[in-house]
């Protein structure tokens, strides 16, 4: 009998673990972060102090004590290797933005390493090419990126060197914001002093509340060599043209199954990555689609989690290229197959640690729950427009909407049982009427099942998971920054509107709990047209959305409307989120880019059919004929084979009637690059074209000669 230690493992053996053995996550977690463990080491205990307060309470920090924190962030970043600083933001274009320096200065001719403390706090990136929406002219072009000291600085590791990489937000001279991160700054600001001001009416001394977000990212993994050869993969990241193969996901056999051998080297090695930069990745998983993959992490702080979802996009691209691999974070690669979003877990906690959506033991006793739940309900309901602009960009047309995702109506689902409640609240009964809803298994073992009251809806847009809301609508490629902002923002306002009758009932003498069931019942029927429990995907629902008064903006110039009306703007003007002017720049650029991104798409797809496409199938088409020839000239019958013949001429006059299409909706496209008409006119016009010019390409795909075929197949990159 074999020894079982000389036993082959399962498996393949591993050359280098990403993780080496014996040390977990934990161990190097956050190790390249200058986090609050670096700082206490290093710090002064009075800036120490400071900063925890700045951190942990949101206080201001006292500018003088910069050049400390300058100082000792240099030193750990150059005993790690680092040579170079940068700034790092989110200017609007979605992506991120860093421009490095070197710790270098001459002192009367001496070279030494230096970082000032004003090195730390602000910067002037030449910023002239960053759109803007008009509120800086390229004359006037100075942007200032200023260090945010709640995201923890990190360094960043390239092959041969480091730098120390410091978040931050970016500002115009007159303090607009040009970014994505000040926004949600402001609109955590607004959240917290709202949620406070709840909390302190219902008897409850909280100093603080921070929105949490946990972000479910979703993404395609592809052979690096398939991508290389793929334009449209390349520059507008999906699959413009490309047949469907005959088994796509019909058989969901890929979803929750066992991951294979180069998606677990890919992950490990961004996990490994991810977690000494404490981003702490907990969950991977395959998705529905061939080669689709999910990771998650534990939440955050909805600002952390909005740099660090950032963080984590830049490393995959890395860690994907090393590997040869490339991966997708599009909306929607693969026509007719599984698009990718970004699930949004978000909730709000209080100083102590709390989960203010958390229904504790039997939600009906837990009026301040209820009160915080129907918060949410209703600026969801009022702003649900916000919601939806923030999510709209034409990489997510193709999945909302489309009976995968859902679908353009935002509605919430709050499942059957917190619904009843609600109701028969909203119905003017007493609570103790519901009391024996509460999920009795009789199960001792099954802890907190009461917790868990919501059963599953994966079609609704926004649900509520027991003890957090999960907005599913964002896209996989999108910034976080939006939609939480919009969200945090719709909910502070609506706590504001809630407080306020609160306020009068417990002034008029009301006991605090009968008073908050009130205000709930009364915000309640406000706003039970938002909720939803059905099936979100059927067309039943689209008629009943509509009877209930809820907006379907079908598309993105449709759903960025709601961004020029005065009531919009006066709303995140009122709550310090936007001035008009920041908030009508975001409009501008919102439409510039749809219009853009589609624009080139078209562009890249005229290339694809002229120098690939066509020219295949005219080679096809005149071997085809060639060999029809052949057969007549020795007297044989050809019948079937001219008619197939005649088949695919008909699908190659069908791309050139395509192309032509496409110019002409390129053509007549109205001029000005940032207008609604534009982007109307894209929507209606060169969007169908591009279908058109699709179908005739794909249809070749399907019956050309498959060596002619001048690109990686869908079979290829999905299967392969
Ligand atoms: P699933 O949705 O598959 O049931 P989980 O509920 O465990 O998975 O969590 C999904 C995501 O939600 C994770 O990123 C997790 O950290 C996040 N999450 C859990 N609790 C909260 C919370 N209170 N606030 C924000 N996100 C949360
Ligand atoms: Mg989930």
């Amino acid at each position: 009998m074999s020894d079982s230690t000389t036993l082959p493992r399962p498996g393949s053996a591993p050359q280098t673990l990403a993780n080496p053995p014996g040390r977990g996550p934990a161990s190097t977690f956050g190790c390249y972060t200058f986090n609050l463990e670096a700082m206490q080491q290093r710090l002064p205990r009075p800036v120490y102090e400071a900063i925890y307060a700045t951190i942990r309470a949101g206080q201001p920090l006292d500018t003088g004590l910069a050049d400390a924190v300058a100082g000792a962030m240099k030193d750990w970043a150059v005993e790690h290797g680092a040579t170079h600083f940068t700034h790092w933001f989110q200017p609007l274009t979605g992506a991120t933005a860093e421009k490095h320096d070197a710790f270098l200065s001459i002192d009367e001719g001496f070279p030494i390493e230096s970082f000032t403390g004003s090195q730390l706090i602000q910067a002037e990136p030449d910023a002239s090419s960053f759109p803007s929406g008009g509120m800086r002219s390229t004359f006037e072009a100075r942007g200032y990126s200023a260090w945010d000291p709640t995201s923890p600085a990190f360094i960043l590791f390239h092959e041969r060197g480091c730098t120390l990489t410091i978040p931050c937000v970016f500002v115009s001279y007159t303090g607009e914001a040009l970014d994505k991160k000040t926004p949600l700054l402001r609109s955590m600001k607004e959240l917290s002093r709202a949620a406070v001001h709840a909390l302190g009416l219902m008897g409850q001394d909280v100093k603080r509340v921070v929105a949490t977000l946990g972000a479910e990212q979703e993404y395609f993994l592809i052979q690096r060599e398939f991508y290389d050869d793929r334009p449209d993969l390349q520059v507008g990241g999906r699959t413009i043209i490309g047949a469907r193969p005959p088994k796509g996901q019909q058989l969901e056999d890929h979803y929750f199954g066992a991951i294979d051998e180069v998606a677990l080297n890919f992950m490990a090695e961004v996990e490994a990555e991810a977690w000494k930069l404490g981003i702490p990745i907990k969950t991977r998983h395959n998705e529905v689609a061939p080669h689709q993959y999910e990771a998650a992490p534990i939440y955050q702080p909805i600002h952390v989690a909005t740099d660090q979802n950032q963080l984590l996009m830049d490393l995959m691209r890395r860690v994907a290229k090393r590997q040869d691999l490339a991966v997708l974070f599009h909306e929607k690669p693969f026509a007719g197959v599984n698009g990718s979003g970004k699930h949004c877990n978000w909730s709000l906690e209080d100083d102590q640690g709390r989960n203010l959506l958390d229904p504790g033991d039997t939600p009906e006793s837990n009026v301040q729950f209820l009160f915080f739940l129907v918060a949410v309900l209703k600026g969801v309901h009022r702003r649900s427009g916000l919601v939806r602009a923030a999510i709209a960009h034409s990489g997510n047309d193709h999945r909302l909407g489309a009976n995968e995702a859902p679908p353009a109506i935002i509605s919430a689902f709050i499942g059957e049982r917190l619904g009843h409640i609600l109701e028969t609240l909203a119905e003017g009964k007493t609570v103790d009427a519901v009391k024996d809803e509460v999920l009795q298994t009789g199960l001792e073992v099954l802890p907190d099942v009461k917790r868990d009251n919501t059963d599953r809806n994966r079609t609704s847009p926004f649900a509520f998971t027991g003890n957090k809301f999960e907005l599913r609508a964002v896209g996989a490629s999108q910034s976080l920054a939006m939609p939480v902002t919009y969200l945090s923002v719709a909910v502070a306002e609506a706590l504001d509107d809630m407080s306020g009758r609160l306020e009068k009932l417990v002034e008029s003498g009301e006991p605090w709990e009968d008073a908050t069931l009130a205000v709930v019942r009364e915000s309640y029927r406000e706003c039970r047209q938002i909720v939803f429990n059905g099936n979100n995907y059927g067309a039943a629902w689209v008629a009943e959305a509509e009877k209930r008064g809820l907006p379907n903006a079908k598309d993105t110039p449709a759903a960025l409307a709601v961004l020029s009306e005065e009531d919009t703007a006066a709303f995140l003007d009122r709550y310090g989120v936007f001035r008009p002017h920041e908030l009508k720049a975001r409009h501008v650029i919102s439409l510039e880019s749809y219009s853009r991104a589609l624009e080139i798409e078209a562009i890249q797809m005229l290339r694809m059919a002229k120098t690939g496409v066509i020219v295949a199938a005219m080679e096809h088409q005149r071997l085809m004929a060639v060999s029809i020839q052949a057969a007549e000239e020795l007297g044989l019958a050809a019948e079937e084979q001219k008619a197939e013949l005649a088949h695919f001429v008909d699908f190659v006059n069908g791309t050139f009637r395509g192309l032509n299409a496409v110019r002409r909706a390129l053509r007549d496209a109205p001029e000005d690059e940032a207008s609604q008409e534009r982007a109307r006119f894209i929507a209606d016009h060169l969007k169908p074209a591009m279908e058109e010019l699709r179908e005739a390409c794909d249809a070749i795909e399907r019956s050309a000669d498959s060596a002619l075929w001048p690109f990686p197949t869908y079979h290829q990159m999905l299967f392969q």
